[in-house]
């Protein structure tokens, strides 16, 4: 390992290794550290994409990352019954096998050049004056080293430390994070479809999701609001022991158990400063109705790769030549997220009976418009069944 780097990237999930071949390719000198022994193990994700975000970022998913085609999603209402299918383009995708689709990004990384550490725990940032200069980590060999870079980038994911040391106000609170809790388990009758469960009784401010990884294997699992976060697992158990689950998963069986936060509140107000970005899931860059993230994070990688590349070359550092990467970013995503956002906090204040007049009375043209954020007739359509959500769903147009 060097002494310096034109760009240290932190993390070796999606953002950081696509932010490190980014890099690479533009010619910087490139470092990326991960503390994990093994790159994407172990999962912390229900493994879902849409086919939509691998046209649009034009991503090669090999056949081995793959672990299920899928056609559409099933989305079930509190009776667990009702559903509404929709099978358009943000539901179309795949469920991944992360631990080779996060190893195939890193392997991706290290052909363009990026130098990569696994084992290595980046404990702090090296600052001159607000300038932040490189990092501070533990080596897989039980040493303490600090190395010096242009820029560093974060991509540390969901747990984010060196954001909050840079001086971002990166703490997602209880109220806009997720926990998310999930069982891999075989037994499990799937169709090519992804299913989503809302109810309040499985899943208070978030849902139950069955994401097929083949014909008989699905990762089942329960993302909730983080005020009630001490019971997920509790959730999760409760609605795999109610009697008309039971008749579809009763001999279904736990291979593995994963889990991890995630936060489904705004991006960060500020992701640069000098010598530093944050990328990813440690920017807050998820989709806050589903928690979705790969994808976001990818994204934000590449712009941010190439940004903190050209900048480092170009010896100039400082938070507003940084801050390019935040406006290309935002002036692409955040409109939209934000938008999602507001659904979030509206659908959270759906009681069980409110979501069953909504699934009795939507089809799945409506489910279209409301994800494309076209809210407006569907909030119409509701109101005329269920006039008391006038001053819920105001909120939405
Ligand atoms: C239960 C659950 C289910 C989910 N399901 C989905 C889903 O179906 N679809 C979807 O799109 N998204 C899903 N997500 C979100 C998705 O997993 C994340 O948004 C995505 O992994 C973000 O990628 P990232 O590269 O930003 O961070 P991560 O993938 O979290 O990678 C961060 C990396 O940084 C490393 N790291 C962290 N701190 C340090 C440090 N100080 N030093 C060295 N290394 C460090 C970690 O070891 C890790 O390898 C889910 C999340 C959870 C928790």
């Amino acid at each position: 390992m060097n002494d310096s780097y034109d760009v240290i990237v932190v993390g070796a999930g999606p953002a950081g290794s696509i932010a490190a071949k980014t890099a690479a390719e533009k010619g910087a000198s490139v470092l990326m550290l991960d503390r994990r022994k093994e790159f994407g193990a172990p999962v912390r994700c229900g493994e879902g994409i849409g086919l939509h975000w691998v046209k649009e970022l034009n991503l090669k998913v090999s056949p081995k990352a793959v672990s299920a085609e899928i056609s559409g999603a099933a989305l079930y209402g509190p009776d667990l019954k009702t559903r509404l299918i929709i099978r358009d383009d943000e539901s179309k995708g795949f469920v991944l096998d992360r631990k080779v689709f996060d190893k195939d990004l890193a392997h991706d990384a290290g052909r363009a050049g990026a130098e990569i550490k696994a084992k290595t725990d980046v404990i702090d940032l090296l600052k001159e004056g607000k300038r932040i200069t490189g990092v501070k980590a533990k080596t897989l060999e039980g040493e303490t080293i600090e190395v010096k870079s242009n820029v560093v980038v974060d991509a540390e994911g969901g747990e984010s430390l060196l954001a909050r040391l840079a001086g971002l106000n990166a703490i997602a609170t209880l109220y806009d994070t997720d926990f998310g809790v999930e069982y891999e388990m075989v037994n499990v009758e799937c169709e090519d479809l992804i299913e989503i469960y809302f109810s309040n009784e499985f899943s208070p401010r978030g849902y139950v999701w069955i994401f097929p990884k083949g014909k008989d294997v699905a990762n089942v699992g329960v993302g909730i609001g983080g005020l009630n976060a001490p019971n997920a697992v509790h959730y999760l158990n409760k609605f795999l022991a109610d009697a008309r689950v039971k008749e579809r998963l009763g001999k279904a069986q736990t291979v593995a158990v994963k889990g991890g936060l995630i936060p489904v509140g705004a991006p960060l107000e500020k992701m640069a400063v000098d010598g530093f970005i944050a990328v990813g899931t440690a920017a807050h860059q998820v989709d806050p109705i589903h928690g979705g993230g790969i994808c976001l994070a990818l994204d934000a990688g590449m712009i941010g790769g190439r940004v903190a590349a050209e900048c480092a070359l170009a010896g100039k550092t400082s938070e507003r030549d940084l801050s390019a990467y935040e406006t290309e970013w935002r002036a692409k995503r955040e409109k939209k997220l934000l938008k999602r956002l507001k659904l979030r906090k509206t659908l959270e204040k759906l009681n069980d009976a409110d979501l069953k007049a909504i699934f009795e009375n939507l089809n799945d043209a409506d489910v279209a418009k409301l994800l494309s954020g076209d809210y407006a007739p569907v909030v119409k359509k509701v109101l005329v069944k269920r006039p008391q959500l006038l001053k819920v769903l105001t909120a939405l147009v």
